[in-house]
């Protein structure tokens, strides 16, 4: 028997590992485990991502049981599981899809460490990306570390190798593997095997739930127009799928590459910003560029509660952080916006900022969070440059000129209830913040 184990892949089609550990023989065991050693970090016992979570393994489950099979789903510490599954199933080989984040990466070496003692071979595939960072280097080799560049080598790579699909041709690195065509692989099973609910596990409903997957033809060949203006639904909704593999990302770069380049764009900065996370791990802890380390933050308490709660006399900003707390989304352009700023105006280190959007988006992914954060606070790859910092008013005008999204939001804007100014003017937060970058980076240089 060979086990392939789910993580980040909550779907059959399309899946990379499983294809490979099916096409391996079998009988193939699924698994899944529920991470105590990440839920219990979470600080909220109502969190809508191990809602989601839970609700897309039962909808996996239920999906392997039509198969004739079932998905062993254990709730634990997954070292201790692996012990166990080692112990008493004696699998000839563990197959899953490669994760990149440090904690993923200890994870897995101690588990491969674990199976070895037994000799048995661990082997995981890439399916969570288009390409890794060993695929899209520079000329000279080496990692990119600017958007415009790998972007381009991102394409020419795409194209390189084109392959039958069905009439079409399409790039070989976009080609869904055939999952379907060997599931009689799959080990049979009598079940159904219970699922731990969210109340064993220690967490109850939190009444938001997570949108589906966009795929109307519609929203997408708009979506380079509709996608600044946060008061217009005009963006896909993917991240959480793709953060948790309900959706291939293979499939949804076909599907942008035949409607909207602007969107495929955006699935190359999530290539982009994984890369940077594999290639330059040490960004998940500090900024990438060093200097940047030595920026005096103020971290006003005070200034950070407002920031949170929505209460800065920001318009913009409010309405943002108010969608945030309680949609857990918040819209592209508004998330540049407040990242701005709270690390520019607030002085108030990026890395406060990461964590509290780690608590709360539902699309949370380390590599896209920590590029957003660290783009806007300037220590990042390819960053803005410090000294151009967002105004929040003219950012207004621009992208919310009638206010629909700031009222939706903040009910009380334009009332006696709402501040007169805000906690920190443009004028003054932007020409402190100029001062402050400029002195510390010419400090850390000298
Ligand atoms: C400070 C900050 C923090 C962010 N944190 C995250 C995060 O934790 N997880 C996350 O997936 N994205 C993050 N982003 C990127 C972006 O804001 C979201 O991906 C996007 O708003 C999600 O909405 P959507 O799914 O409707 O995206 P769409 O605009 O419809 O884009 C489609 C998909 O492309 C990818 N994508 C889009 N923009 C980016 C980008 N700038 N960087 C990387 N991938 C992108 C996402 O997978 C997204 O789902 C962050 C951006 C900033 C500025």
């Amino acid at each position: 028997m060979t086990i392939f184990w789910h993580r980040r892949d909550l779907r059959i089609s399309d899946n990379a590992g499983l294809y490979h550990t099916l096409l391996g023989g079998g009988p193939v065991l699924p698994v899944f485990i529920f991470d105590r050693n990440i839920l219990d970090e979470l600080p909220s016992k109502k969190d809508a991502r191990v809602e989601f979570i839970h609700d897309s393994v039962t909808e996996l489950a239920k999906a392997y049981r039509e198969y004739g099979s079932d998905l062993r789903v254990f709730y634990g510490y997954p070292l201790e599981v692996w012990e166990f599954l080692r112990d008493s199933l004696r699998p000839e080989a563990v197959y899953t899809n490669r994760d990149y984040e440090p904690y993923a990466l200890e994870r897995d070496r101690a588990v491969a460490n674990l199976l070895s003692i037994r000799e048995i071979p661990f082997r995981d595939y890439k399916d969570h990306v288009i390409f890794e960072s060993d695929e899209v280097q520079k000329k000279a080799g080496g990692p990119y570390t600017v958007y415009t560049p790998y972007m381009r080598t991102w394409l020419r790579t795409l194209d390189s190798r084109l392959v039958s699909f069905g009439e079409e041709k399409i790039s070989y690195f976009l080609k869904p593997y055939p999952t379907e065509r060997y599931l009689h692989h799959l080990l049979p099973e009598k079940g159904p095997y219970p699922i731990p609910t969210l109340a064993e596990m220690g967490f109850a409903p939190s009444g938001v739930e997570v949108p589906p997957a966009a795929e109307g033809r519609d929203l997408l060949t708009h979506y380079d127009q509709n996608r600044d203006f946060p008061a217009v639904a005009g963006t896909t909704r993917w991240g959480p799928h793709l953060r948790h593999g309900t959706v291939s990302i293979r499939e949804r770069a076909r599907l942008a590459r035949t409607t909207n380049d602007t969107l495929l764009g955006e699935l190359i900065w999530r290539d982009f910003y994984s890369n940077i996370l594999q290639a330059f791990p040490h960004v998940a802890k500090g900024n990438y560029r060093p200097e940047y380390d030595h920026i005096p933050w103020i971290n006003k308490e005070e200034h950070f509660r407002l920031w949170c709660e929505g209460k800065t006399g920001v318009p913009i900003v409010d309405a943002g952080m108010r969608q945030l707390n309680a949609t857990g989304f918040m819209h592209n352009r508004v998330r540049m916006i407040v990242a701005s700023y709270l690390t520019k105006h607030l002085l108030i280190d990026w890395r406060l900022g990461e964590k509290y959007f780690a608590d709360k988006l539902l699309c949370y992914e380390l590599a896209s969070n920590n590029g957003g954060w660290q783009w806007a606070a300037g220590g990042g790859v390819d960053a803005q440059p410090y000294f151009r910092i967002f105004n929040f008013d003219s950012q207004q005008r621009k992208f919310d000129k009638e206010y629909r999204y700031v009222k939706r939001w903040v009910p009380e804007y334009g009332t006696e209830s709402y501040p007169q100014e805000p906690i920190v003017p443009h004028k003054f937060g932007r020409d402190r913040a100029l001062r402050v970058y400029k002195e510390a980076l010419a400090e850390a240089r000298s």
